[in-house]
Parts: structure tokens; sequence; C-alpha cells
């Protein structure tokens, strides 16, 4: 039997160990941190977890299938997220499968598989396998964009931020207005002597509760046309939140679902209260002023970029992964057409995909793997058929930004139906199920 390795315990590498071996595929897990979960291990030194994060998508949309949050919390904070995690790999059997506190350093093909060295407690080794789950993350490597000129202030990345603490008494700039930026803006309200955030561009804020509902459980499984749902929720977040122009943000240049919404209305509800204000793009650093685009300046203690972060597979050549830009270009985000022995999972980035969206990833694969052993000639069929048809289209109808951070971006239906659709597909020829 071929042995497989997992690079992460966060939620996507969990998802694969928990995939493989219900197919009793054979899993070596390293995780680089002491325990499982991800960057829901606020103790992980690679998480960018902060004391005020909550999920975002909600609990019924987002827990794996199998193994409900035992919680009846809409959107439970991140110390019981890190337990789910503990619970789930204790419950699968999964815990002991890795190596912690040992991080992968290097992978080089070799003999048809892989030779994968890490470095941990038992030291530096190098061991091979037949195929190597990268499973080590999209949000960790911070992207820090360039500015004109030096800010002689604090400059940190959100990835750093873990607590008020960091921003009490002080004058805070946060640049950009990501789900976690606006978290943050909403923790420096309370903390800060005065909170500024500079956008580019115009966002649509979805509220956590429509019609008393997590907004997100609303019309689940029947997916409407792009247009109609572009239009009807357009019509909806207007009546409930409002035009954030209104508040000093830009109009957004592109339709709602065309980047990923901002789910937090708090941030408004502060505007209204004057609470923080909106600036402009930034012009220039100058000392310890910001100059922004309109002309105007003003001086901070800290500024803080939520600026996201870059996909990010240091320990493998970038060839093997078949980079195209800002992100690998892989059949269904997982697979290189090439077939070398690598996957990828959790390369997804989409409104409500959940770790369920995560796990059919996984179930996939260990499909694919289940019928590498066992049906050969039905897994060399998948893989002529990657490699001479066109993909599926991913993007549900969506015209998404043409930005760097939405070069992996799915829309979550037309993603999880053409995963379910290739499972479905691999498992009627092999009618091997678990
Ligand atoms: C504040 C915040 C809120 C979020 N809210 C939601 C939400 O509501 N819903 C949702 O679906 N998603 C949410 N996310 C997205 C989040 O990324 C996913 O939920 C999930 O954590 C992705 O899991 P992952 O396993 O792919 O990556 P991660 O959780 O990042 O785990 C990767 C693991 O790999 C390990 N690792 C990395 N490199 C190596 C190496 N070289 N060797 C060994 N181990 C390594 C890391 O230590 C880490 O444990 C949120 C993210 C943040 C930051």
């Amino acid at each position: 039997m071929n042995r497989y390795a997992v690079i992460g315990a966060g939620p996507s590498g969990l998802a694969a160990a928990r995939a493989l071996t219900r197919r009793g595929i054979g899993v070596d897990g390293y995780e680089a941190a002491a325990g499982v979960g991800g960057l829901w291990d606020i103790d992980n030194p690679r998480s960018t977890m902060y004391e005020s994060a909550h999920l975002i998508s909600s609990r019924t949309t987002t827990e794996f299938t199998e193994f409900p949050l035992r919680s009846t919390v809409d959107y439970p904070g991140h110390r019981v997220l890190r337990q789910y995690f503990r619970d789930y790999a204790d419950h699968f059997g999964l815990t002991d499968r890795f190596r912690f506190e040992t991080k992968v350093t290097r992978l080089e093909p070799q003999g048809g598989g892989w030779d994968l060295t890490s470095d941990g407690p038992e030291g530096a080794h190098t061991r091979w396998y037949a195929g190597v789950v990268l499973a080590n993350g999209t949000l960790a490597e911070p992207n820090i964009p360039a500015f004109p000129g030096t800010f002689t202030g604090e400059l940190m990345h959100t990835s750093a931020y873990r607590s008020p603490a960091q921003l009490a008494g002080r004058r805070v700039l946060l640049i950009g207005a990501g789900n976690s930026g606006c978290d943050i803006a909403v923790d420096a309200v309370h903390h800060a002597a005065s909170v500024d955030m500079s956008v580019r561009r115009g966002y649509y804020f979805v509220p956590r509760y429509l019609f008393g509902r997590p907004s997100d459980t609303l019309n689940q499984g029947r997916p409407l046309p792009a247009r109609i749902k572009q239009a009807v929720d357009s019509r909806v977040l207007r009546a409930f939140t409002g035009d954030p122009v209104r508040f000093g943000f830009p109009k957004p240049d592109y339709r709602i679902y065309e980047s990923h919404p901002i789910v937090n209305t708090m941030i408004l509800n502060h505007l209204g209260q004057g609470d923080l204000r909106i600036r402009p793009d930034i012009d220039r650093f100058d000392g310890s002023t910001v100059r922004f685009r309109d002309g105007t300046a003003d001086d901070y203690d800290l500024v803080l970029l939520a600026t996201g972060y870059t996909l990010d597979y240091p320990f493998v050549d970038r060839a093997h992964l078949h980079w195209r830009g800002a992100a690998p270009r892989l059949f269904l985000n997982i697979f290189p057409a090439s077939f070398n022995g690598l996957y990828v999972m959790g390369m997804i980035e989409a409104s409500g995909i959940g770790w369920q969206g995560r796990y059919e990833q996984a179930d996939l694969l260990a499909t694919y793997l289940d019928a590498l052993e066992h049906d050969p000639d039905t897994a060399t069929r998948f893989r002529d058929r990657v490699t001479s048809q066109p993909w599926p289209d991913l993007t549900g109808g969506y015209r998404y930004l043409g930005l760097d951070r939405m070069a992996y971006y799915v829309n979550k239906d037309a993603y999880r139906g053409a995963v379910r659709r290739e499972k479905h597909a691999l498992e009627d020829q092999t009618g091997r199920r678990p």
C-alpha cells in the first residue's frame, strides 16, 4: 500500500487525513505547531487569529457534516473552534498520525514519488512518500505592498495583531477593509485614541443576521443564477444596511459577489456614530504623517496593513505546482495536470465554502488515490479526462475582479458541484465506496 504525507493539521489537513484514512490509505502528518487546528489555534506561531475573532460564515454552513459542532452558537469564537478541531482529530484517530512541532522544509521528486525532508524534535529527516498532500494554509504569508516614503511610527501587518492591547491609546490607521481589517477596526474603536481606515475601493457589507437567521443559511442548496442573485441580494442589502457610500466608502466599481463580501455591519454602526473615519488611498508616508490621495494628511502612531495574504508553498519548486501568476494552476484547485504526486488542499477562497467544502476536496482526492491503488484503469481515465478536456467553470457565472487575491477564488456552489460530480464518476466506475 502506498503511503502519503499530509503537510498541515489545520481544517484542510485534518479533512485530508480523515478522508484518506477512511479509505484505508496510510497517512503520515506533519505539523509545524504543537497541536491541531491550524490558524484557529491562536497559540500556533503561524496563526493569524486575534482574540476577538469569531466564525464569519455561520456554524451550520461551515462545520464538517459528519462531525457537527457541539454548540448552538451561530458564530462561535476561535477557542471553541480550536477545541472542535482537537475533538475532530481525536474522534477520527487522526492526532496520533501527525508529527507535531515538525516543519516540512523540502520536497524533491524521487522515484515516482517524493522525498520529504522535515525538521522537528527528532531532528532532520528525509522520508519517501508515494504522494504528498499540501495543506499548509493560504492565510499565513502576509502580502505587504510597497508604499512610497517612510513611516516612522509602527507599521504592522494584521497577521501580527492579537489583542486590542496593541491598539490602546494609539492613533491607528488601518489600510484595507477585508473581514479581518473590519473586525480589527471594531476592536480599535473601543481602545485606540483614534481610528481611520484607508480604502481603495468600495465594498459590500452583509449583515450576520437577515430575517432573524444567519444570513448565509438563507436560500441554501437552491443557488440562483448569478445575475438574479446579484440583483436580489443588492436590494436586500440596500434595505438592511443602506448605502455604505453614506459613511464615506467609495461606491464599488463591481457587482456584489465579484469580490469577497464583508460580513460585518458593526463597522457601519461605528461609522454612523463617528467612531472612525474612512480615508482615501495612500499617497505616501512622510515620517509619522500619512498623506492621502485627496491631498489630506494626518499623523498616526500605528499603521496596520489589512492587505491580505499571498499563497506560498516554500518547500517545493514552483514548477511542480504549475504556478501561473499569483496561484498554482490546478484541476479543481487540487491536482497538478502533470499528476506528479502532489495534491493541494484548501487552496480555495470562496464565500461560504466552509470546512465541509474542504472535506469534499479531500474526499475526491481519497477516491482518486483509492482508484490508483485498486482500479488503475479508472484512475488513468480520470487523468486522461483532466489532461484532454476543458476544465469546469468554477466562477458560477460571476466575473471576479482580476486581482491577485482572487486568483484562486471560486463560487462555492459551482465548485462543490464539480468536485462532487468527479467523485461520483470515480466511485461509479470503481464501484468502491468507504
Ligand atoms: C479571522 C479569520 C476568520 C475566518 N473565518 C472563516 C469562516 O468563518 N469560515 C471559513 O470557512 N473560513 C474562515 N477563515 C479561513 C480559514 O483559513 C479556514 O477556516 C481554515 O483555517 C483553512 O484551513 P487550512 O487547513 O487550509 O489552513 P490553516 O488553518 O492555515 O492550517 C495550515 C496548517 O499548516 C501548518 N503548516 C504550514 N506550513 C507547514 C510546514 N512547512 N510544515 C508543517 N506544517 C506546516 C500550519 O502550522 C497550520 O497548522 C477565517 C480565517 C481567519 C484568519
